[in-house]
């Protein structure tokens, strides 16, 4: 009964809801404000946006737009204990660490969601669904890698075959599927009219060019809805096979897609069952569904045999369990097949945080025997650093204080047991050029050793980094192989990927690819205490346990220092446009506000001060990327009936205005991030202009957000924090002196039961602290 849409909010693009309501009902209430909510599950009409929170469920059109992790903002969430917590924020920006993050996908094991605030998407103003035929699965298969590594994103990318074919068009659902194919693609693009017709020409090229025997293109809306009904509705007609029916879910790396769907055709052969495949073949989450009668026990016992026989095969290649149904009982026993004794015992912990009895959904998802496991230290200490480090890993710093550079996780690891067995406070560095390497410490340890770029694999786009590895390293090696990582984070281009993640700093490119939490898919990280974790995977979709990576991305590595990070990518756009407009701010933002309203699709939407963008006035910066059709037609829609005038860059004023925007925030000692939205932008720059400067400021007008750099006193900062506070901003200090770190912490004014829950999630990640982290300042409430 907790079923009502508590609020839409079409000029925030918000939506508040109550979590019994049916996912479905959203996109509905919406539609009418030219919104919609984009986490589609084929079970939408049925699903409840409470499970999908649970789940962090996912749809045919979150290849483009995201999964639910990506759409939820704020959690009002009952603890286990009767008590409430206020996760994350309605601007999306955390008052705190990002325990919306973690929350979701915990499969009802954190607590209840009583309220769930959710960002809607504007509805494209162009659709085209094509229906691709293809005489094999591996033939489908190898167009799927083809369009991904084209760099083309379509908003849905799915794949049946003959057996779910056969099934559907037998059905009350047929679709108008060619029965005799041997697998079809459901391709579908969406956007500006333009950009549409030019991708679409594109991806048809490389459909035929992969073998598709004839591309047929929806004709109107109803053949459109016919199209994805045959698709949501699959599972329902393979009712027809036989009486019971096993969903799969697993994921696989896309461009193993073809190897693993022939080892699937054969564990089914051998077996002796009816495998239907049909899945979001844009993200490699398979669904291989097995058709069986559940009275007959040998076959019941076959089909067990043959799920964790597919669960092994997709594992090997380098995927995951499950991508979005979740673990529950039924994969309980194939959580080790991906995480070791540790990772799974830390998960079990973080789930004590919340729900300390454990009485929420008990005996799911970590097997009962490893949460028995954590509080034993894995590595035992040894008795002094270069003793385990090796000598040419210890040496003293500037200050006369041992530094330790270990060159692998498990260097880090004994580091860390080390000196939590000894007492000693450790200062963690990355390349020292973002956060003042000034903290009080006994030792530092810094992240150079780790300086591998360990894999790229740019036909799936994503790449596995150690957290030494600097961001221009990276994109160098990137651009060498067609690949992108969408993050422009502020700062000096030597800044290492850790410290990114640890501060969650994004800069511009945010606006069109999201913050850093959305580029980060795992990692490893290492405990104040030395134990080496593993949280997420490096597949692009993935709900295998709990996502302890929210934790680490913006928790100023106050809960473990990161060592590896797995990487989404983007295929390096063909091309990129950079336009800026000059003049008074607020006409700036006016025009911002319009291009908004005519949902142009830009990378970087960017308000810069005159000091920020090192021009004589405020500066509206936008960037548009991606082929070169679709950006012509952006810069085109940008310019036209403007407001302003736009200048459009040659590169290398581009590349100095975005040089000059990232180290801006380098230009005062102190830089702080607020958590506005749009329309709120004008406003709290005339509140920094009355109780601070105006001097290095940028916001995202498009999606929010607001940094700050320059001097000021603690005192000052902390007032400033309170009537942002009363406003329902979210301040963070992202980089000051440990003086001031100390005073103020990098956050503040937590809202309702968070403060509880980051004390319990600290101290069980660093329990001595070993770690010399200010996460609140003195006095905080
Ligand atoms: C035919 C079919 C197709 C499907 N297709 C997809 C798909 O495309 N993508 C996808 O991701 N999934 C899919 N699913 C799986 C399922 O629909 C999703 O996981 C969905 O999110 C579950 O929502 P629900 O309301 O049914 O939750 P339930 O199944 O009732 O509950 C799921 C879990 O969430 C917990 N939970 C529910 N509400 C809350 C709350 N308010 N707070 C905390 N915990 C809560 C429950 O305790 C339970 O552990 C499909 C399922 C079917 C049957």
């Amino acid at each position: 009964r907790l079923n009502r849409i508590v609020a839409l909010d079409p000029a925030r693009r918000r939506a508040v809801v109550e979590p019994g309501v049916v996912n479905a009902q959203l996109s509905e209430a919406a539609l009418p404000h030219g919104l919609l909510y984009a986490p589609d599950p084929s079970s939408q009409t049925a699903c409840t946006l409470g499970g999908n929170v649970a789940e962090n469920a996912g749809g045919p059109h979150c290849l483009k737009y995201g999964v639910t992790t990506n759409h939820v903002v704020a959690l009002e969430v009952l603890l286990p204990d009767g008590t409430l917590a206020q996760l994350g924020s309605p601007q999306g920006e955390p008052w705190g660490p990002d325990l919306a993050g973690l929350f979701v996908g915990s499969e009802g094991m954190f607590g209840i969601a009583l309220q769930i605030t959710l960002r809607l998407e504007p509805l494209p103003a162009a659709i085209r669904t094509l229906l691709a035929d293809f005489p094999t699965v591996r033939s489908a298969s190898e167009a799927v890698s083809a369009i991904i590594a084209a760099g083309i994103v379509p908003a849905a990318l799915e794949m049946m075959d003959q057996a779910c074919i056969r099934a559907v068009e037998a059905s009350i659902y047929a679709a108008g599927y060619p029965v005799d194919a041997g697998a079809i693609l459901l391709v579908e693009l969406d956007g500006e009219p333009a950009a549409v017709e030019g991708e679409s020409a594109a991806v048809e090229a490389l459909l035929a060019r992969a073998g598709s025997r004839s591309v047929r293109a929806a004709s109107s809306p109803s053949e459109r809805a016919r199209l994805w009904q045959g698709r949501k509705k699959a599972f329902g007609a393979m009712g027809r096979i036989a009486p019971d029916l096993v969903v799969q879910d697993a994921v696989v790396p896309r461009s193993a897609l073809p190897a693993v769907l022939e080892r699937i055709d054969r564990i089914a052969a051998e077996y002796r069952l009816t495998v239907a495949n049909v899945f979001h073949a844009g993200d490699g989450n398979l669904h291989p569904n097995i058709c069986y009668d559940g009275r007959d026990p040998d076959l019941t016992e076959r089909v067990r045999r043959a799920g964790g026989e597919i669960m092994a095969v997709c594992v090997e290649a380098g995927g995951s369990i499950t991508g979005e149904h979740g673990v529950g009982s039924d994969k309980l026993n194939y959580m080790p097949m991906i995480f070791d004794a540790e990772s799974l015992a830390a998960m079990c912990a973080v789930r004590r945080v919340f729900d300390p009895d454990q009485r929420a959904n008990p005996r799911k998802v970590v097997p009962v025997h490893y949460c028995r496991e954590y509080g034993r230290v894995g590595a035992a200490p040894r008795p002094d650093l270069p003793h385990a480090l090796g000598e040419a890993a210890v040496e003293q710093d500037g200050g006369g204080r041992p530094r330790a550079t270990p060159e692998s996780t498990d260097g880090v690891a004994q580091v860390c047991g080390l000196a939590h067995a000894h007492g000693w406070r450790v200062r963690v560095e990355g390349q020292g050029t973002w956060m003042p390497p000034d903290a009080p410490a006994d030792l530092t340890l810094t992240t150079r050793g780790l300086a591998r770029i360990v894999e790229v694999a740019p036909a799936d786009l994503v790449a596995t980094v150690e957290a030494g590895v600097s961001l221009a390293a990276l994109q160098r090696e990137l651009e060498a192989q067609g690949a992108w990582l969408a993050l422009d984070p502020p700062g000096r281009p030597e800044r290492s990927l850790g410290s990114v993640v640890a501060t969650g700093t994004a800069g511009a490119l945010r606006h069109g690819f999201g913050p850093v939490r959305d580029h980060i898919l795992g990692g490893t990280f290492v405990t104040g205490d030395g134990r080496a974790i593993r949280a997420g995977g490096s597949v692009v979709k993935n709900v295998a346990g709990y996502d302890l990576t929210k934790l680490q991305v913006g928790g100023f590595g106050a809960f473990g220092v990161v060592t590896q990070l797995h990487l989404r990518l983007r295929a390096r756009p063909a091309e990129r446009v950079t336009l800026m407009a000059r003049g008074e701010r607020d006409r700036l933002t006016h025009q911002a506000r319009a291009l908004m309203e005519r949902r142009l699709a830009a990378s970087a939407l960017e308000l810069l001060s005159p000091a920020a963008a090192a021009e004589a006035q405020w500066v509206l910066a936008l960037e548009i990327t991606g082929t070169d059709a679709a950006v012509a037609a952006e810069a085109g829609r940008a310019t036209e009936s403007a407001e302003v005038p736009w200048d459009r860059l040659e590169p290398e004023r581009a590349a100095a205005l975005w040089s000059a925007a990232s180290r801006a925030p380098l230009g005062g000692d102190i830089t702080i991030r607020l958590g506005v939205f749009p329309d709120g932008i004008d406003e709290i720059i005339d509140l920094l202009e009355e109780r601070l400067d105006t001097g290095l400021v940028a916001a995202g007008p498009g999606r929010g957000l607001l940094r700050w750099s320059g001097a000021a006193d603690p005192e000052t900062l902390r007032t400033f924090r309170r009537i942002a506070a009363e406003r329902e901003i979210p301040l963070t200090l992202e980089r000051a002196p440990w003086d001031f770190r100390h005073a103020l912490g990098h956050f503040g004014a937590y809202r309702e039961g968070v403060g509880r829950l980051v004390a319990r999630l600290r101290s069980t990640f660093d329990p001595a602290p070993t770690f010399a982290v200010a996460l609140e300042g003195t006095g905080h409430d």
